[in-house]
């Protein structure tokens, strides 16, 4: 089991639970941040390597209600448009990944109908008969979420 939070910082040399950061940078790989520490107690000085918050991504409904963003939802819209179609499962990754970017990058949480439009977008590049499938599909529903239930439909159990 890992050691709570609260022993895993705190002074390795006199055990007091007070300690100050003194510096912090993310580790190579980004997965943690390296955190130098002080003692408040005696001056000891270690580091730690603690585990990156991942922010929750979101989205907006054009009701307004936040969700969270699934990219999963995202790919099984694209793979129904893309069915039979020559697009490639990476080419869907990375349109899945693009999109994921664009969340990502937003300052607000982005409304469902702009991440139709991205994904309409990158179809009309991959293959114009995807793009027109997911457009006829998509504008019926305007929410990915409800794309989603009528592609587990389409698709049979
Ligand atoms: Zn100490």
């Amino acid at each position: 089991m890992r050691p709570a939070y609260a022993d895993y910082v705190k002074c390795r040399q006199c055990d007091a639970p007070d300690t100050r950061v003194i510096d912090s940078r993310n580790s190579e790989n980004g997965a943690s941040i390296r955190r130098r520490r002080s003692c408040a107690a005696c001056g000891a000085r270690f580091t730690t390597f603690e585990r990156v918050e991942e922010v929750p991504l979101e989205v907006r409904k054009r009701s307004g209600d936040r969700e969270p963003f699934v990219a999963g939802k995202v790919r099984g819209g694209i793979e129904l448009a893309v069915k039979g179609r020559p697009v490639t499962s990476e080419q869907v990754t990375r349109m899945v990944t693009s999109v994921e970017d664009a969340v990502r990058a937003s300052s607000t949480p982005l409304e469902t109908s702009s991440i139709g439009e991205l994904v309409l977008t990158g179809l009309k590049v991959l293959d114009p008969v995807s793009a027109m499938r997911f457009a006829s599909v998509y504008k019926h529903f305007e929410e990915l979420s409800d794309f989603e239930r009528a592609a587990s439909e389409l698709s049979g159990p």
